[in-house]
């Protein structure tokens, strides 16, 4: 697909899985479009998931609309997916540009948006961006981090669990990939877990109308332009078959609150308690990567984007030629799929509003 100074209907940045169903559904209603992704490969945030990770292991992975996801079998998730992903593309002929790496995305006296990335741009008169939270990793600040001697990962860069053996460990967050990473670690080696909060286990009656309350509590957030949480964080943490051992080791039940400071051998806490620890791993979340859309200030005094239809919809309420799919209560990969199809009708109402105008 060549650039072009003629003017797109719509520009999708990012091709994850909420991306390429965005994609799918433009492409259904006739609207003229292409996607542009900042990895070379397709896959989305999959690829770059840690060798570790099965197919057995993710938390189930929903089919891309009017496909079959791969199964769920010990293959890694950073080849299955990915592979799939690139079939879906093909069969589709979806309009995936790539590598390109969107750095602003302006609005022109025309209502025009101008889309760059270094020296290339496109002229467009919508977007949906679907750029995820993979390239937004976030660590929370506690003093003497810098002091620390031992080694410290982010999720985004997890080495797989048999590089901790014989390391004392502390993981550090609340949510599913700490939990995974102790399932992992705890059976070679000794862990500590340390949590913001006390975990919320699901129970036995989790049901999907409590997911769907879970996600509804994302949508209040969204709806009030409050920067959104993770939909795990409210959706609870299970344990699964592969993590029977580390629980029956302890891991789980020795869950510390978040100590105070990092020392040079280990972490302390406030009532003065210390515990050395070789590694940490900070499971800490991440953060939208929304810093392209800047210039288009969207951002809601609450510090995140309104989304229209009571955070149900994927409109941004500061500008209607704004989507955002996989952000806030999509931010799954059945979110995403969902958030693909109303993104291609706000688009649609878009189009006919300006061409009413
Ligand atoms: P991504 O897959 O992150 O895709 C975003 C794409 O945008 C990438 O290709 C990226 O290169 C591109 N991009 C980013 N910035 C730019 C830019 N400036 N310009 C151009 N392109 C850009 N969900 C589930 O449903 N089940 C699970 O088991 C599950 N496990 C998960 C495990 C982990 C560790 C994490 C972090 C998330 C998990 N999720 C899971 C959430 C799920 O992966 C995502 O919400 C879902 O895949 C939707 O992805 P996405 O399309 O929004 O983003």
């Amino acid at each position: 697909v060549p650039d072009s100074t003629d003017v797109l209907d719509s520009v999708v940045i990012g091709a994850g899985q909420a991306g390429l169903s965005a994609s799918y559904h433009l492409s259904r209603l006739g609207i003229d479009h292409v996607v542009l992704d900042a990895n070379e490969h397709p896959g989305g945030a999959w690829q770059h998931r840690w060798d570790a990770l099965t197919m057995r292991d993710v938390h189930g992975v929903a089919e891309l609309p009017g496909s079959t996801p791969p199964p769920l079998t010990r293959e890694q998730a950073n080849s299955a997916i990915p592979e799939y992903f690139a079939g879906y593309e093909d069969e589709h002929e979806l309009p995936i540009v790539r590598p390109v790496r969107v750095d602003r995305v302006e609005s022109g006296d025309d209502g025009i948006l101008t889309v760059r990335a270094g020296e290339r741009s496109w002229r467009t008169r919508t977007i949906v961006n679907a750029t995820g939270t993979w390239t937004q990793p976030f660590i929370p600040h506690y003093p003497g981090a810098e002091t620390f001697r031992g080694e410290q990962f982010h999720t985004v860069a997890y080495p797989g669990p048999d590089h901790f053996r014989g390391k004392r460990t502390l993981v550090v967050g609340g949510g599913a990939s700490a939990v995974q990473f102790l399932g992992a670690i705890a059976p070679l080696t000794d862990t500590l877990w340390v949590t913001r909060r006390e975990p919320v286990w699901r129970t036995d009656d989790f049901t999907p109308e409590a997911g769907i309350a879970a996600v509804a509590l994302v949508e209040q957030r969204v709806a009030q332009g409050l920067p959104p949480e993770s939909v795990v964080s409210v959706t609870g943490l299970a344990l699964r078959e592969q993590e029977r051992e580390a629980e029956r080791l302890g891991a789980y039940a020795a869950r510390r609150p978040m100590f105070e400071r990092l020392e040079p051998t280990g972490v302390r806490w406030a009532d003065g308690t210390f515990e050395a620890v070789d590694a940490i791993i900070w499971a800490t979340g991440f953060r939208p990567a929304i810093a392209h859309l800047a210039p288009l200030q969207l951002r809601s005094p609450a510090g995140g984007i309104q989304l229209d239809r009571e955070g149900r919809g994927t409109g941004a309420v500061a500008d209607e030629r704004v989507q955002l799919v996989g952000y806030g209560p999509s931010a799954s990969t059945i979110g995403a799929n969902r958030a693909g199809r109303a993104a291609a009708a706000g688009v649609r109402r878009a189009l006919k509003v300006r061409q009413a105008a």
